[in-house]
């Protein structure tokens, strides 16, 4: 069966074309769209991620402020240093690098970002302003998967997804954005007992479990469309690809699927956030 392959490098372009007349019109009126990172420690693939995001700002004309604080920092310290990007008013979106050290509070610190700032829907208020359905800044991972069910207009409605992972930035705001677009929701998690039935009864199927090549290409319902947001080591996704790709109606690749449009989320919350200073 001929499959499609989600290009979300295509997707990413279109979402950054749209962004170029937005912000040049914001810089009319005196704003430069600001992102500011925040990276705590030197784990090589935060600084990576980060950097990669740095450098998309710049290319569509946002701002990047880039906060590099060293792997001793204290809770208390990166508090202090997100209320004072929560204070700036030339700053319009803050993202703190996860996963931050281990001896820092991470939620506490994700609580403290500024929910007009929290472009990447990692505060509580946000989740629950996504799951509720009127969230400005839904997590960049779950905009994304939406964004490419949108670009490829792929029905979602009265369709079973099936997601496979619970986490407050992507299994559960992802379960709750298809939710909000009335597909039947089945969340799935590292406690559920029947995960391969499950997935195949699956219309659409989310792979966000962190496990290199973990879903299998027999419990691929025929027909099925596969996004796959893992990024494991070695550029590996969490769907096993090639065996998935024989049943599924279209698939995502890895790389060059969600990840790209993620970051492109990214920018285009940092946008919306500039124009919200306006208004
Ligand atoms: P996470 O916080 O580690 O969550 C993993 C989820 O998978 C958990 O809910 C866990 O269940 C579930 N899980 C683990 N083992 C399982 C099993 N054997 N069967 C069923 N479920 C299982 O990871 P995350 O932050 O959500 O990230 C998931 C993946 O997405 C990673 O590969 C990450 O690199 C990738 N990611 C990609 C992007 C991107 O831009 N493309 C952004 C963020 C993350 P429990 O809740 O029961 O533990």
């Amino acid at each position: 069966m001929e499959n499609l392959i989600l290009d979300g490098k295509l997707v990413a372009q279109s979402v950054k074309d749209s962004l170029v007349e937005r912000v040049s019109k914001l810089k009319q009126n005196g704003v430069t769209p600001c992102l500011a990172t925040i990276l705590v420690g030197d784990d090589p693939s935060s600084e990576t991620y980060v950097k990669m995001k740095g450098n998309a700002c710049e290319k569509v004309g946002i701002q990047s402020m880039r906060i590099h604080l060293p792997k001793e920092t204290k809770t208390e310290e990166l508090l202090e240093t997100i209320q004072k990007l929560n204070d700036d008013e030339g700053v319009h979106g803050i993202l703190l690098q996860h996963p931050v050290p281990s001896h820092i509070d991470e939620r506490k610190a994700f609580e403290a970002i500024d929910i007009r700032k929290d472009v990447d829907g990692v505060t509580s208020i946000g989740y629950g302003q996504t799951a509720f359905g009127f969230g400005q800044y839904p997590s960049c991972t779950p905009a994304a998967i939406m964004k490419i069910l949108d670009y490829y207009q792929i029905p979602i409605e009265g369709k079973h997804a099936v997601v496979i992972g619970r986490s407050p930035i992507l299994g559960k705001p992802v379960s709750a954005l298809l939710l909000n677009e009335n597909a039947t929701v089945t969340t799935c998690h590292s406690r559920t007992t029947n995960l391969a039935e499950m997935v195949k009864l699956a219309d659409i199927v989310v792979a966000a479990v962190g496990k290199p090549n973990f879903i299998q290409g027999d419990w691929i319902k025929k027909g099925a469309v596969v996004l796959d947001a893992g990024y494991n080591k070695g550029n590996i996704g969490d769907v096993d690809y090639e065996a998935c790709r024989i049943n599924a109606s279209a698939i995502t690749p890895v790389p060059g699927g969600v990840g790209p449009v993620t970051i492109s989320m990214l920018l285009k919350h940092t946008v919306d956030a500039a124009e919200e200073t306006l208004v």
